[in-house]
């Protein structure tokens, strides 16, 4: 028999763990290259589902995200349905407003729906013939001298997987990072910040924004900071930044109000005292985490990106950037080694933890200059 003329590593099964922002992105990316790609992510799919949990509402999208969403053909619709951010709006204590332009004139990030981002890249990944999306499947456990994953489905059954390489993008908390620390010369720090956060909404006025649409809205105050971007149902959602210490301190509606009055009062008729007093108390605030681990990768099976490599706290606007931006960065390795996940996991590690590691430390600066 004619052996095939295929290209055997194109056959190569490839297991993306974490159908998120970077896990979603990354399936397009190996299924463009015609490896056997199986997507495995905890949450039921967020197409279907009524609520998606999940954090922030929406994200600040940049020139290094939107270039890997271009390599794989999805920048013109994801850019379409975002909004362009031209400057900072920095409000003051008093009302005053004042821009402060991101880049040269016609520069700008965008505004993006990460529930959205996060259904499109998905269904994006499902195109290709080459891809299987598995929903309902959270990595128990997985042996990196065999490659060999355990899942667990809500009903509490287990499946087993087998896979070429093992890609961890399932998030901060990674399962799949906890081999690496089981292993020796693998070097880990996670640091949380003392400060939390909340998520409020500025609803429209008459159907319009409330505020100007194409800027970050900053309300810088010390110790505490609050954002907002605009959202295409021509609604904000404001985050609001504050030590934990504070969040717990106000305990009543009163007391919410008081502290808007001090601290943010030209956005009190924007939010609405009753929602304000309502929306404080809906979730509590959410803690931010930074991690740094090196190396990124163990032998020829595995290999982690995006937060699960490194989680960097919000205040720099990169943490799914960076994510993308590892999806291309190992992209251009796998064409440089033809593929061979020997040589390319390790050169992916010596190029992608330096910079990865300066995000962090980018985005942590940003948070001690903006907030302590
Ligand atoms: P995640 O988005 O966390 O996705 C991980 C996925 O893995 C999830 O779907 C999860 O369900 C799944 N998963 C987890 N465990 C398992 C398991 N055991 N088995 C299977 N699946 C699993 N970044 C920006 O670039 N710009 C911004 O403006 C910005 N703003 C932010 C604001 C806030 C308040 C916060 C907290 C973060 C912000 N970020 C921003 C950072 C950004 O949210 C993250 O960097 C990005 O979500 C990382 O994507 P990811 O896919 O690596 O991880």
């Amino acid at each position: 028999m004619e052996e095939s003329t295929d290209r055997p590593t194109k056959k190569k099964v490839v297991a993306v763990v974490g159908g998120g922002l970077v896990g979603a992105l990354n399936a397009c990316f190996f299924a463009k290259r015609g490896f056997d790609v199986k997507v495995f992510e905890t949450r039921e799919d967020i197409r279907q589902a009524k609520i998606v949990k999940g954090r922030s509402i929406n994200l600040a999208l940049s020139h290094r995200g939107r270039q890997a969403l271009n390599h794989v053909g999805m920048e013109d619709k994801i850019v379409s349905q975002g909004i362009p951010m031209h400057a900072r709006m920095i409000h003051s204590l008093s009302g005053k407003q004042s821009p402060i332009p991101y880049g040269k004139k016609g520069q700008y990030i965008l505004s993006v729906d990460r529930s959205n981002l996060n259904k499109e890249l998905l269904t994006a990944a499902e195109t290709y013939p080459n891809t299987k999306l598995n929903f309902d499947h959270k990595l128990q456990d997985w042996r990196a001298e065999t490659g060999l994953m355990t899942f667990v489905r809500s009903d509490g059954s287990e499946e087993q997987i087998k896979a070429d390489l093992i890609v961890g993008c399932d998030g901060a908390f990674s399962a799949i990072r906890k081999q690496f620390l089981r292993r020796s010369r693998f070097n880990y720090s996670q640091t949380y910040i003392p400060h939390g956060y909340m998520e409020l909404t500025i609803p429209p006025i008459n159907g319009e924004f409330s505020m100007k649409p194409n800027y970050l809205h900053i309300w810088p105050r010390n110790t505490f900071m609050m954002i907002a971007l605009p959202n295409t149902d021509k609604t904000f959602t404001c985050t609001l930044f504050m030590p934990f210490d504070e969040f717990e301190k106000i305990t009543t509606g009163d007391e919410v109000i008081e502290f808007f009055q001090k601290y943010f009062p030209d956005t009190i008729p924007l939010i609405g005292v009753d929602a304000l007093k309502r929306d404080y108390f809906h979730l509590p605030a959410q803690a931010m985490v930074s991690v740094k681990c090196s190396p990124y990768h163990i032998g020829d099976t595995c290999v982690l990106m995006g937060d699960a490599a490194h989680a960097v706290v919000p205040f720099y606007g990169q943490g799914m950037n960076a994510g993308f931006e590892d999806c291309i960065v190992f992209d251009e390795i796998l064409d440089q080694f033809n593929d061979d996940f020997s040589v390319v996991l390790p050169e992916y590690t010596r190029v992608r933890v330096p910079d990865d590691h300066a995000i962090a430390d980018l985005a942590m600066y940003n948070y001690v200059e903006k907030t302590c």
